[in-house]
Formats: C-alpha cells, structure tokens, sequence
C-alpha cells in the first residue's frame, strides 16, 4: 500500500511507499510562522519510500542546533511540500496536510506545546510534549523500528 499527496497546482506529486506513517503536530513558533497557522502537521518518512516528480525549489535554514533545514517547494506555486534536515539524510518530514487523504490524519503526538495557541483544544490520550521529545520518545512515537522491519 502507499498513500499519494501533491502542490496546490498539481504539477509536483509524491508517493510514500507506506500504509500509514504516523504524523504529530508541532506547535513550535518556527512553524507557526513557517505555515502562517496554529502548528504544523509532520509526517517523516524514509527518503528511500518516498519518490517525487515535478520540479522543486529548496531553501535553507539554519537550526539553533547547527543544522541546517532545507524546505522543498514546488516550482510553480510555491507550495511547501517537505523539509530535510543536514543530521537525517536518510528521513523527509513531509507536509501531511499536502496528502489527497489528509482528512484521515490523525496525530499521534503534539509536541512544542508551551507555545501552542490558547484556542487549540488538544484530545485526550495523546502523547503530549512541552518541547522536543528526546531520542527515545521519538523512536517511540515514530513507531521507526517497526516500520524499518516493514522493508
Ligand atoms: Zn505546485
Ligand atoms: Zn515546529
């Protein structure tokens, strides 16, 4: 099975050779602002499941860790489509609310809830960060090894 996404204009379309990869919702100030919304919608997939067509644009941005982000947009409409990260060569965090089905998303966790927006009412049951999740949270969250065993 995989799930299939795109730009608002069509002409960038990507796969993810997966079921359904678990996404969280950030609710850092970065994406606030990135997304000009209430927090964003991650999915990370392994870059060796996820094919791309259409042409992309890329931008950098440096992380207060040392890092550097690189965003992916579409060429043409300039949709943020997903973003890498210099330290996780072989992981995409793609822009879920991009997928055809993203109505079916479900976060499995918020995190960087200090900064969240006062009117965003979170469900029960969730795992929930004041910032980042450490190492082991996130392969937790993640459900990484389970998916690596997957192929
Ligand atoms: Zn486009
Ligand atoms: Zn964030």
């Amino acid at each position: 099975m995989s799930i299939e996404g795109g730009c608002l204009c069509g002409a960038v379309r990507y796969r993810i050779e997966e079921n359904s990869p678990p996404c969280y919702a950030c609710h850092c100030t970065d994406c606030q602002t990135h997304s000009g919304s209430a927090f964003a919608l991650q999915m990370p997939v392994f870059a060796s499941k996820f094919a791309v067509e259409g042409d992309l644009l890329k931008a950098g941005t440096d992380l207060p860790s040392g890092q550097t982000s690189t965003i992916h947009v579409c060429a043409k409409c300039l949709d943020r489509l997903y973003a890498t990260v210099s330290n996780r060569p072989g992981l995409c965090t793609v822009r879920a609310g991009t997928l055809d089905k993203s109505r079916d998303l479900s976060p499995v966790a918020h995190i960087w809830i200090r900064s969240k927006q006062d009117w965003v009412v979170l469900p029960d049951g969730l795992r929930l960060f004041e910032e980042m999740p450490g190492e082991a949270d996130w392969f937790e969250i993640l459900d990484t090894a389970n998916r690596l065993q997957a192929g």
